[in-house]
């Protein structure tokens, strides 16, 4: 036992770079609180239980927030993991062929599915993915891409929609998720953009759209298969016990220490686990009725039986607009004549040139992070003052100039 552990560690040590991380249990461990009452808003209509092998359909809205271009997926990457979803919960998965026979008869169809929302939370029509510019390079396991107010995006309902926000994420964490019943501001899944959906800016061996899968599943109330712990409980009848995790793509049969009389071994291939993305291709039965389990009346879930947000014909009057980068920075220089200050700035911030030619006559503008022109100024000499007071705190653009004459400056309202 003690000579296996020790060989897992070395051999975690080695494939760190290619092993699976899902923080759902520091997570959990530091900031979920079970005990949370479920808040918010309620859909309409009475409550109902599922019925037997229905198909639930979850709308879902994804939170793009973005500091770089890159990070900013396209529409297609974030269709790619819906469809995956639609594949991977319904056992339409082709890979599910390669599910070792003696598994076969256990993989289960949950008979679950996804829609990117097409109505918004004030009937809005919409496409389900919402863009946001952060200027937060990086988002830590703490929960900020949740809030608006610190750089990421509120929730829309959580009782309506499954939110899931696609960010940069801290180290070699490439998702976690809520599990049911918490803090509904905070409910839902975040992964990380280059492991999100099977298309686009995906990464080597998670390129498959299973970290969605997997962490989605957590968000239905499944542990992962090991139990979180040496030969632990997942609370899933019809799963093997594991010693601990897989990583890699191992082959059947993997036998570990506690599935000593069991020939058939680890369940490496379930979602469950942390092997790659092409060798996880099934849920069982038992994890099947778990999450269905999530659904029926009383339980966390059931809301969703009455959620109408996958319906477009619901939805009136006009999208929001989305978020774009920014307008690229330049740089200020030490020799560059002008010079804007201070910054962050509270009431006036002043353009200063040391040549009166460098400034006069051009026109300096101020937009908000939605691209929205919040100031308009026409510069008369080599120091201008911009009156700042009346502007809500955060970050500007302040554009001099037009064309390839142009500089822009960001700015940072306290
Ligand atoms: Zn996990």
């Amino acid at each position: 036992m003690r000579l296996y552990l020790i060989i897992m560690f070395i051999l975690n040590s080695f494939c760190i770079t290619a092993q699976r991380v899902c923080d759902i249990d520091s997570y959990t461990k530091n900031n979920f609180n079970s005990q949370v009452l479920e808040r918010g808003e309620t859909p309409s209509g009475p409550a109902r239980d599922t019925a037997v092998n229905e198909i639930i359909t979850i709308p879902v809205v994804i939170h793009v927030l973005f500091n770089s271009a890159t990070e900013n997926i396209t529409d297609a990457q974030v269709l790619s993991q819906i469809e995956v979803l639609n594949r991977d919960f319904r056992l339409l998965n082709a890979d599910k062929a390669n599910i070792p026979v003696a598994f076969k008869p256990k993989a289960g169809d949950a008979r679950i599915m996804f829609c990117l929302a097409q109505v918004d939370p004030q009937g809005r029509p919409t496409t389900g993915i919402l863009r946001r510019y952060t200027t937060l390079p990086i988002f830590k396991v703490a929960d900020d891409m949740k809030f608006k107010s610190k750089g990421g995006s509120d929730a829309w309902d959580s009782k309506s929609y499954l939110n899931i926000w696609v960010c940069s994420m801290l180290g070699r964490t490439m998702g976690y998720a809520t599990p049911p019943g918490g803090d509904p501001s905070k409910d839902g899944v975040v992964i990380n953009y280059d492991v999100f959906g099977d298309k686009g800016r995906v990464r080597g061996d998670f390129d498959k759209g299973r970290t969605g899968t997997h962490e989605i599943a957590h968000w239905l109330g499944l542990k992962h298969i090991w139990g979180d712990e040496d030969c632990g409980d997942d609370e899933v009848g019809d799963t093997p016990t594991q010693l601990s995790y897989n990583f890699g793509c191992p082959s059947f049969p993997r036998k570990s220490y506690c599935s000593n009389g069991d020939s058939n071994g680890d369940m490496y291939m379930n979602f469950m686990d942390l092997t790659n993305d092409a060798c996880m291709n099934m849920f069982t039965i038992g994890q099947k009725n778990k999450m269905r389990a999530q659904f029926a009346l009383g339980k966390p879930r059931n809301s969703f039986l009455r959620s109408y947000r996958c319906d477009g014909s619901f939805a009136s009057g006009a999208p929001l607009p989305q978020d774009t980068l920014p307008v690229k920075l330049v740089v200020v220089k030490k020799e560059d004549p002008i010079q804007i200050y201070p910054n962050p700035v509270q009431n006036d911030l002043y353009i200063q040139a040391k040549e009166t030619a460098t400034l006069s006559g051009k026109t300096a503008i101020v937009y908000n992070n939605l691209g929205v022109v919040v100031l308009r100024v026409i510069l008369k000499s080599n120091k201008t003052t911009i009156p700042m007071q009346n502007l809500v705190p955060g970050v500007y653009m302040l554009k001099i100039g037009e064309a390839s004459d142009r500089k822009v400056f960001k700015l940072v309202k306290l």
